[in-house]
């Protein structure tokens, strides 16, 4: 690992440990995620600290994957730490997107403002399943974009866009019949009159700002220019998102699942029941001794599925096994850690049983563990065929 990289993620373990976990219990915290004032306050407090957007450098370059995995793990040690250093879903993935794709002005206009913290960022690609859209299977897009003269037009409904409400920044998917029904993304300002916020859903999750929206698209106008790179490519572009922003879910999970999992420790070796600590109880011994090789193997699949990205691959398959293994193992990690603390482990007391909601939803949102088994499971189908030929 390199210096710069260990470095830096000890400052940000620094700020989040000592600085961020204090307002793990301001009332502005939950319900459809923290407020605005505790998003705007807790995002200055990383920028004094210097460790806002620790994953961009000043030169606007990319720390490798193998070494954002070190630093958002330790950004993700508060649920709340994310937000802090900006390194939070879905501005980070949609940061590397823009990174990647969009043109030297558009990277002026929406980029900048999110990696300087000022704006927060909301994708749009998921449909309402009440009315067939796009879920598991992005095909199904319902969300069209026809061309009129110079500008572009788009029409639909979108479900679970994070972060929409209180977003300045919108990335929309949508199909259109120009290129024969291929997909194009599209960057936007918001709030905008013909982008409504019908209603926030109630989940199981609280802690990203805006929560999830259901929206409606009606008649939105957009100058070509604000198209984000080549129409009919939109999917190539969601696939160069998707693998590094499932496996940076994985790793600010690990980091709050660490820290779960600290938590539930001191419990069990502080807490007495029938005549010694709960750790000598070989029920509850065993417990953490799982979490503890769980926790490694997460972190041996993310940093070798980032070495993967760092490669120059896509990494379409390895980041598919690096979000199952993960996702479950964190799952497993979580339970266990309100098992080890009893009651309180179920009360708001303490962050596990937050993270024990959060990473119920981490099973779902970026691909949920059956689709990508099943998109394995084809690979390989293929690749057998390709031997046995
Ligand atoms: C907290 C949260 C935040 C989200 N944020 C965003 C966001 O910001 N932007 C956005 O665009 N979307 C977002 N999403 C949407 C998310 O990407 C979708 O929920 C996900 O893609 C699944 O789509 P769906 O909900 O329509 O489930 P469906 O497609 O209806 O699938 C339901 C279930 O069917 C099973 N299934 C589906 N296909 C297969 C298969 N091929 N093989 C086996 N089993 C299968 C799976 O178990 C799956 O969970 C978010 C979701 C959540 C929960």
């Amino acid at each position: 690992m390199s210096t710069r990289a260990i470095e830096i993620a000890g400052r940000v373990e620094r700020f989040v440990r000592d600085t961020v976990v204090p307002f793990e219990r301001d009332p502005r915290c939950g319900g459809h995620g923290p407020t605005e004032s505790l998003v705007h306050e807790l995002k200055a407090l990383g920028r004094e600290a210097g460790v806002l957007t620790p994953h961009i450098l000043p030169d606007g370059s990319h720390l490798t994957q193998r070494e954002t995995a070190l630093v958002l793990r330790k950004s993700g040690l508060s649920p709340l730490g994310p937000i802090a250093c900006n390194t939070m879903a879905p501005d980070e993935g949609n940061m590397y997107l823009l990174g990647k794709v969009a043109s030297p002005q558009q990277k002026r206009r929406f980029l900048d403002p999110l990696i300087l913290g000022e704006a927060r960022s909301a994708f749009f690609m998921t449909e309402p399943a009440s009315e067939g859209g796009a879920g598991s299977d992005p095909s199904m897009m319902r969300t069209t974009a026809r061309l009129d003269g110079n500008h572009w037009v788009i029409d639909g409904r979108k479900a679970f866009i994070t972060g929409a409400d209180g977003a300045k920044v919108g990335i929309i998917m949508a199909k259109s019949d120009a290129v024969d029904g291929g997909a194009c993304m599209f960057l936007v300002d918001l709030p905008d009159p013909a982008i409504r916020i019908d209603r926030v859903l109630e989940t199981i999750d609280s802690s990203m700002p805006g929560g999830h929206s259901i929206v409606t698209i009606d008649n939105l106008r957009l100058p070509a220019d604000q198209m984000l790179g080549m129409a009919g490519e939109g999917f190539k572009y969601a696939q160069i998102r998707l693998s590094p922003a499932r496996l940076s879910h994985c790793m600010r999970w690990l980091g709050a699942c660490t820290r779960a999992n600290e938590i539930a420790t001191d419990y069990a070796c502080t807490r007495h029941a029938f005549g010694k600590p709960l750790v000598d109880h070989e029920g509850v011994g065993f417990m953490l001794a799982e979490n503890l090789i769980d926790l490694q193997q997460a972190e041996l699949m993310i940093d070798w599925c980032a070495g993967v990205l760092d490669g120059g691959s896509l990494g379409t398959a390895e980041s598919s096994m690096a979000k199952v293994a993960v996702s479950e193992a964190l799952m497993r990690i979580a339970d266990r850690c309100v098992q080890v603390k009893g009651g309180t482990g179920v009360s708001g007391d303490t962050i596990v049983e937050q993270v024990f909601r959060e990473i119920r939803a981490f099973r779902i949102y970026d691909g949920p563990t059956e689709v990508h088994k099943w998109s394995l499971a084809k690979k390989i189908k293929r690749d057998w065929r390709v031997r046995s030929a």
